[in-house]
């Protein structure tokens, strides 16, 4: 699967999309990715202080990395059992590769201008009379990890990685 099947499965599985058409989410994927793209060509720093310390690894779920007050904090055991789970299907990741992309891909999410994002996504939803600018779920997520696999690397996609982890390839 290429980056857009995969934005495009990312979306199905994210909530309030079950009933949108595959047209609408492929849609929506190629801007996300797009948006992503372009962030990568900006000038937008991605040294930021990182600390490292054990505990993304809970029942059923991984957290690689996360954004706190400035800081990024990277999961080691996470961290580990995504390059295990890389290896096991030949990707030849490094954990140097895996941790700046994590990294890469919080500093994404926290610098990312998701009203841009919305505006170029042109979802709206009714409240009333009122057409309001709406929210895709999951479409600053496709972003974020576009713009993590640019500036990282990586020798795969992000994208793909995510869909390994959580089974769904
Ligand atoms: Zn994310």
């Amino acid at each position: 699967m290429n980056d857009l099947e995969l934005a495009v499965e990312l979306l199905r599985d994210t909530p309030t999309h079950e009933n949108r058409t595959g047209e609408q989410l492929r849609s929506w994927a190629q801007t996300a990715l797009e948006y992503g793209d372009e962030l990568a060509d900006t000038d937008m720093p991605v040294d930021i202080q990182v600390v490292e310390r054990e505990g993304g690894v809970r029942k059923g779920e991984l957290l690689l990395a996360e954004h706190q007050r400035g800081t990024v904090i990277v999961y080691t055991d996470a961290l580990r059992r995504t390059e295990e789970v890389a290896r096991e299907r030949g990707w030849a990741v490094t954990r140097e590769s895996l941790r700046r992309a994590a990294v890469a891909h919080e500093v994404a999410h926290h610098q990312l201008d998701v009203r841009e994002l919305n505006r170029r996504l042109g979802h709206t939803a009714r409240l009333g009379p009122f057409r309001l600018r709406g929210h895709v779920a999951g479409a600053d997520e496709i972003a974020a990890h576009r713009f993590a696999h640019r500036r990282s690397g990586l020798a795969v996609s992000p994208l793909l990685l995510t869909a390994a982890l959580a089974g769904r390839n």
